[in-house]
Formats: structure tokens, C-alpha cells, sequence
């Protein structure tokens, strides 16, 4: 631990531009604190994480579009009597939001049951098959998620489904901002059969690392748009919340229910 910390204060220490310190006029988006924006991991930069609350840009983006699209942030609408299902039990939306009784969560974990709640209000779920009501929610977020779903757009019905007309599901993906989206695995059958070299990406929190299904490319908006959605790109560049990354602005998309 004590290694670990004085690793961490050199590191901080020899790269004082991978951080943000003016605390004075830095203020998290989602913790609502002044804070410093600081970076872990020296090889990305911009990956700069609040100190209060471990937000990353990605994170501190969809909490901004959600903001602009509604006027109000996530929390001030969960207390209008808004309800939200977030993709993920580990992000900082989640640790924000997770105290109110209508914000929900849940995880991926195929080997316990799905549809079944792990503790209050923290569900295991598969997305292409929800065990939620149609109409449940006003706001779903998922970020990095919609690339590792074996049948995705079995996954985005599922969501345009659980939501209420004019709801919407706020995400991010690895997004190239050109091409069609191309499937990376053929899933017509019971078993993957890979049709481009297989791509994971590293999950923290899981002991095997993700398989990437498919590619997102610039004609998405009109593949959601059969599902009931409609889609609009945000690219978010807000230097008071340290919202960047090192190739300009962070790219999120907002699907509306119709
Ligand atoms: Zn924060």
C-alpha cells in the first residue's frame, strides 16, 4: 500500500501535465465537487479521473448530454420521479445515483440466472433478453457495452422496449465516425463463427476480457431508427469539467425513443 502510494506521488509528480490541478475552477459534473482532475495511468493522458469521485471523461460526458437534453442532471430528475437503468455496477453515475430507489443496475454474469436481483435494486441481467416491464424507464446509459453484445440489435430493442416514449438511452462505444458497421462474428447460429479477427478488450472487472461483436460505423443512427430511435451524435468538448480526450472531443450518442 505504502509502495503503491509513493509509486502514485512520483508518477504525479514527473508527469505534472497528465493532471489538472487548478481546484480552484475545476468542478466534477457528476459529484458536484471542486475538484483535481488526475490521470493513473501515464499512457492516456486524458484519461484524467476526478479525485472526489473516480469519474472519467467517458462517464463526466453522458452525464453532460444528459443535462443539456433535459435541463436538469440525472440526479435532479431521478427526484422528479424519473427512473433510470444503468448498464454497468461499477460506474461513477452508479456510485451517485445507486442510493435512490429509482435508479437500478445490473450486471453480466452468465453463470447465475438471469433476471434475478442480486441485492436491492442491482440486477443480473442479459440485455438482449430484459426481464423488465415495457415502458420501465425514462433514462438507460450504458458506456462500452453495446460492442461486446452477441446479437446487438436484439440488445438496443430490448432497451427501446423498457423505455417510455420520449426516454432515452445515453452511451458510448468505440466509434470511428466513418464506414458501415461491419459484424465481426457471425451469430445466425447457436455458436460464433468469427468472420474478422477476434478483438477483446481488457474488463476490469471481470476475469475474462470482452469479445467485440461488432463495429459501430456513421450509418448507426439509421439502423436504430427501425427500432423506434432516434439518434443524434453529441461530441462533447467541456474543458471545465475536463471532458476531452486526446483525439478532441468525446463522441456520445443520444437515442430518443420515439
Ligand atoms: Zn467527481
Amino acid at each position: 500500500m505504502i509502495a503503491k502510494t509513493s509509486r502514485r506521488i512520483f508518477d504525479v509528480l514527473a508527469h505534472p501535465h497528465h493532471h489538472r490541478w487548478d481546484f480552484w475552477r475545476s468542478r466534477c459534473n457528476i459529484c458536484g465537487r471542486p475538484t483535481m482532475f488526475v490521470c493513473t495511468v501515464p499512457q492516456d493522458r486524458w484519461i484524467r479521473a476526478c479525485l472526489a469521485c473516480r469519474s472519467t471523461p467517458k462517464y463526466r460526458a453522458i452525464y453532460h448530454v444528459l443535462t443539456r437534453h433535459f435541463g436538469q442532471d440525472p440526479a435532479q430528475r431521478l427526484a422528479q420521479g424519473a427512473h433510470i437503468y444503468e448498464l454497468t455496477t461499477t460506474s461513477p453515475i452508479c456510485r451517485r445515483l445507486q442510493a435512490h430507489p429509482n435508479y437500478c443496475c445490473s450486471a453480466y454474469m452468465s453463470d447465475r440466472p438471469f433476471g434475478t436481483e442480486i441485492r436491492p435494486r442491482v440486477w443480473n441481467q442479459d440485455l438482449q433478453k430484459l426481464s423488465f416491464g415495457d415502458g420501465s424507464f425514462d433514462i438507460v446509459i450504458s458506456s462500452e457495452t453495446m460492442e461486446h453484445v452477441r446479437k446487438p440489435w436484439d440488445g438496443f430493442a430490448e432497451i427501446a422496449r423498457v423505455l417510455k416514449p420520449g426516454g432515452v438511452h445515453c452511451f458510448t462505444i468505440p466509434y470511428r465516425g466513418e464506414g458501415p458497421t461491419v459484424s465481426r462474428v457471425d451469430t445466425s447460429g447457436p455458436e460464433d463463427v468469427y468472420v474478422l479477427p477476434k478483438v477483446y478488450h481488457q474488463d476490469p472487472y471481470r476475469a475474462v476480457d470482452s469479445l467485440v461483436y461488432t463495429d459501430y460505423g456513421a450509418d448507426l443512427p439509421d439502423l436504430l431508427r427501425p427500432l423506434g430511435f432516434e439518434t443524434v451524435e453529441h461530441q462533447v468538448l467541456e474543458p471545465a469539467y475536463d471532458i476531452q480526450d486526446d483525439r478532441g472531443p468525446m463522441r456520445v450518442f443520444l437515442s430518443v425513443k420515439r
